[in-house]
């Protein structure tokens, strides 16, 4: 397969054929987009489970295939949708964010939809509008090492609600970026929760737990709501042009900017004015920028480039930071919210 399909199939209770005996093997199976429906106990609600708007991202696949296979019935009518399977398929299987020369599926949720992720997206809402769901979980995994967390497009009780059933963290993203998110209706609970790193088992198993409990739950909320953090108003840390980007424990001479190796283990941390991020080739390097909600750059309030150090300069929580250059370069270094 080398191209994203734009039509979704339409699924009805998968049998044992279809599901096969690995979510690799569901995958194949299913060959495609796909819309998979299963009957609840209370045929008169709907709830929805995204999986694979990253082609390299399996943790939620991992866990409604078990889901599937233990033949859980879940409290509700359950929609699942299987969505960028050709860039899953693509090979080696699980490990295209998207399919090379193609577009991030989860960044075309906006007009115009005129290439194939773009008609796949405006067709993924069509689908999840006309099921009118009670509540939507956008399952994802992060492309370094972190601790689980929850992004909603709106802060709102019932979307810490939802997200406490999953993770302690949940950041508030305001930035209009093309995310499925952000173009469901406000009204409905709807929450991308990233597992954890995308071969990390604890996220595969926090998965398979959580959304096991999505599933089967009587009420969507939980009694934990008090206890989320919230992260609001991040900031996203881009290149402005492609940057040859590595990641090492000392400085490459051979790339544009360098960034310290372990950068994912401060995700989540709060760190100082001073602390060192990077190294860039030449002193006067200047192709970062700091987009705010509004499209303002705000590179230099927050970060300081002394003698070629990448420093941050006032106290900040950083998230998301990865160590794929890839990444780096076509989505952000990292993303942070400044303490006020
Ligand atoms: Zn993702």
């Amino acid at each position: 397969m080398s191209s994203t399909q734009t039509t979704i199939q339409l699924i009805q209770q998968p049998d044992n054929s279809l599901l096969g005996e690995t979510h690799v093997a569901f995958l194949k199976n299913l060959g495609g987009p796909s819309w998979i429906t299963i009957e609840g106990k209370d045929r008169t609600r709907r709830r929805v489970v995204v999986t694979l708007l990253h082609g390299n991202e399996p943790s939620g696949l991992h866990a409604v295939h078990r889901l599937l296979k233990e033949g859980v019935q879940p409290e509700t009518d359950l929609g699942i949708l299987v969505a960028a399977a050709d860039a899953a398929l693509y090979e080696p299987i699980l490990s295209h964010r998207y399919i090379p020369g193609e577009q991030d599926l989860n960044r075309c949720f906006r007009s115009p939809y005129t290439t194939n992720q773009g008609e796949l997206a405006a067709k993924i809402l069509d689908i999840i509008h006309d099921f009118n769901p009670e509540g939507l979980i956008d399952t994802h995994n992060t492309s370094s090492h972190s601790e689980a967390f929850s992004i909603a497009a709106h802060k709102t009780i019932e979307n810490a609600g939802l997200a406490s059933l999953f993770t302690d963290s949940l950041i508030i993203l305001d930035q209009n970026l093309g995310t499925l998110l952000e173009k469901l209706d406000s009204s409905i609970p709807a929450i991308t929760v990233e597992f954890g790193g995308f071969m990390d088992p604890n996220a595969d198993w926090l998965a398979r737990e959580s959304l096991h409990r999505f599933a089967v739950s009587h009420l969507l909320t939980s009694p934990n709501v008090n206890t989320i953090n919230y992260l609001t108003h991040p900031l996203r840390l881009e290149t402005q042009r492609h940057l040859t980007v590595t990641y090492s424990s000392s400085i490459d001479a051979n790339a544009d900017l360098t960034i310290i190796n372990t950068i994912d283990q401060l995700n989540f941390r709060r760190i100082e004015p001073g602390t060192a991020l990077g190294w860039f080739k030449e002193k006067q390097h200047r192709n970062l920028v700091a987009p705010d909600r509004f499209g303002n750059d705000q590179y230099e309030s927050y970060f300081d480039q002394n003698d070629g150090l990448l420093c941050a300069s006032r106290p900040m929580t950083i998230f998301m930071a990865t160590t794929d250059p890839v990444v780096a370069n076509t989505d952000c270094l990292l993303y942070f919210t400044p303490e006020v």
